[in-house]
């Protein structure tokens, strides 16, 4: 039976029969050692599995291709004959064994939330890409052992349990926990917040120092919004975020009791990055509840060995999204005007994203191994993010049940309807049709027909109707020339908006290069392809965005581009259009309209007379 749930004082001083050795001996090559012993039960064999993708991350790594099995031996060291079944997958021929012990080495050289990454300087251990389970016995206690430990490196983070603290030798209740819980092992900073008594250990794991102090501040900000949200009760007894800092790092990755984060160094001392981080730190919390524990059927238990395919990933994902945005409002992380930018923003974003018309995010989801996870540089045409649409459906359903409820429900009441069921029954994944059902029941409003078509259709969403129900407006504006002036007022020239081409390029040594193009788009009628060079505009030599930008800002007419594709050169006319950028306007007409702005915006668990004043809807004036 699955089971994610698991505290620290139920593994303190336990046995286990399969355990794992981790040693260290050659870090600085990017090796971690393993070894795994196995008590057997007389079984003829035994057979191992590694797992081929990490929960959370919809990609097939095969990470065996990183895993080398040295040889496997009895409790005498008397070699015992291995057989490789399938490429994830082998035999050991036990005889009489009463152990079982590999040795094996796992090549740990990709810096991200989800990979092992061991050097000289620390090791970060995913068990569910570097462990193999032993076929059958994945419901078993398992222990991991760190040996040999470098002697500079003086602190472990896990979110696996103590069995024995002096010997560095942590626990799990079965398989899918161990999978569950990464292993920080180095010399990095640990902080700590408690909230409810409940220990919340950071891990800020960075090469250069970083200004961190201010973090557990924030973070007990955070968690008790987002445990509000929840019903008022925290799911775990002990809490691990593990945060690495490195140049071009940014994401996260959920797990039960623990959450990983990438960053860079900015994300510790600049407002926007900071805000950016913490925004990522509020929704991998919201999946201790929303996606790891409330899940889709096929999510837990896993097959570790091959895709497994939800519809629900807009729920998982597209909903945490959302909420991550309201639980850093109500933390009083995002001003409720940057909230609205947010919302904006990603209503442009999307509409910017063709693909939204050619696949549903219903089907979104279940191809996320084949779309998201693997999209080309044409994926924006082809398929919309199940995390961005999925966003602004959750927004529009919350709209949408505020309004048909006079305020009285939301769909954080059909989220704790899918919460409470989950707590009935923790080991058993939802289906769809089961969210959809528990959504209506818990809210009282009508809406599963609707959600339906939103989810399996790839109309466009109905923002104006919806949004014009609790007072927002949504406005598609094109930017205008914004006037500049230095010093004591004199004026220089105005800050040209800039022009829609539906290009992304990119800046290389080479040259300016085609990332993207939108279908049906100025650049798409001119013919520019992904993977061209632009070489000038409008008789221009451009090497830079910036100066490919100001050409076109300035120009009022179709511009000849002179471009190169597979080493030969072209002409075409790109016509730039203007740019339209989208607001989100409070235009509630009457005292009903402000209930239900009111009702939408309101923290969880709070009384409204609470709110701080200035964060009160009809003070905020209009915001984009
Ligand atoms: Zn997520």
């Amino acid at each position: 039976m699955y089971r994610i749930e698991q505290t620290d004082a139920e593994l303190l001083g336990t046995q286990a029969e399969i355990v794992y050795e981790l040693t260290f001996d050659a870090a600085e090559r990017h090796l971690l050692g393993i070894e795994l012993e196995v008590t057997t039960r007389g079984e003829p064999c035994l057979e191992f599995v590694l797992p081929a993708w990490t929960p959370g991350s919809y990609k097939i790594r095969e990470f065996s291709a990183h895993f080398t099995l040295l040889q496997a031996e009895d409790e005498r060291g008397a070699l015992l004959p291995v057989e490789w079944c399938e490429k994830h997958r082998f035999r050991v021929h036990c005889a009489s064994a009463e152990r079982v012990r590999l040795r094996a080495l796992y090549y740990g050289n990709e810096r991200s939330v989800r990979t092992t990454h061991v050097d000289r300087w620390h090791a970060f251990v995913m068990p569910s890409n570097c462990l193999p389970y032993v076929e059958g016995r994945q419901q078993e206690l398992h222990h991991v052992v760190l040996r040999r430990i470098p002697a500079e490196w003086s602190t472990v983070t896990t979110a696996l349990s103590p069995v024995e603290v002096h010997e560095h030798r942590y626990g799990a209740i079965n398989y899918d926990i161990l999978a569950d819980s990464p292993i920080e092992v180095g010399s990095h900073t640990v902080l700590r917040c408690t909230i409810d008594g409940v220990v919340h250990e950071l891990a800020i794991v960075s090469q250069e120092p970083v200004q961190s102090e201010w973090l557990p501040d924030a973070v007990g900000r955070l968690v008790p919004v987002v445990r509000d949200f929840w019903g008022g009760s925290l799911p775990y007894d002990r809490y691990v975020i593990i945060v690495h800092v490195a140049p071009g790092m940014f994401g996260g990755l959920e797990h039960a009791r623990s959450q990983v984060l990438g960053v860079e160094e900015a994300a510790f001392r600049e407002p926007a990055a900071a805000q950016r981080f913490l925004r990522l730190l509020a929704h991998e919390l919201f999946h201790a509840w929303n996606g790891k524990r409330i899940r889709p059927r096929e999510l837990g238990p896993f097959d570790y060995t091959r895709e497994v395919y939800t519809p629900l990933l807009w729920l998982v994902e597209g909903v945490t999204s959302y909420y991550e945005l309201l639980c850093a409002y109500w933390a009083g992380v995002l001003t409720q005007r940057e909230l609205l930018q947010q919302l904006a923003l990603d209503v442009e974003r999307l509409a910017h994203t063709p693909g939204r018309f050619a696949l549903s995010v219903r089907d979104s989801s279940l191809l996320a191994w084949v779309k998201l996870y693997a999209a080309s540089p044409d994926g924006v045409n082809r398929f919309p993010s199940y995390y961005l649409k999925g966003e602004l459906i959750a927004w529009l359903l919350d709209l949408w049940i505020v309004s048909h409820s006079e305020g009285k429900r939301r769909l954080r009441d059909g989220l704790l309807g899918l919460w409470e069921r989950t707590r009935q029954r923790p080991h058993e994944g939802l289906t769809e049709e089961e969210v959809l059902h528990i959504l209506q029941e818990s809210t009282g409003v009508p809406l599963a027909g609707m959600l339906r078509q939103w989810l399996s259709e790839r109309a466009e969403l109905p923002y104006e109707e919806i949004l014009k129900r609790v007072g927002l407006q949504l406005l598609w504006e094109h930017p205008q020339p914004t006037p500049q002036s230095l010093g004591d007022g004199i004026a220089i020239a105005p800050q040209l908006p800039p022009r829609f081409t539906g290009l992304s390029l990119r800046e290389t040594p080479e040259g300016l290069l085609v990332e993207a193009v939108e279908d049906d788009s100025p650049a798409a009628h001119a013919g520019i392809a992904v993977g061209d060079e632009l070489l000038a505009l409008d008789g221009y030599r451009v090497r830079t965005r910036q100066q490919w930008e100001r050409i076109l800002a300035a120009a009022g007419a179709p511009l000849e581009v002179l471009a190169a594709s597979n080493g030969r050169v072209y002409r075409t006319v790109l016509a730039p259009e203007l740019e339209r950028t989208a607001r989100v306007l409070i235009r509630a007409e009457d005292a009903a309209q402000l209930q239900l702005l009111q009702a939408w915006l309101q923290p969880p668990l709070r009384a409204p007379e609470s709110l701080p004043s200035a964060e009160l809807p009809w003070d905020a004036g209009v915001s984009r």
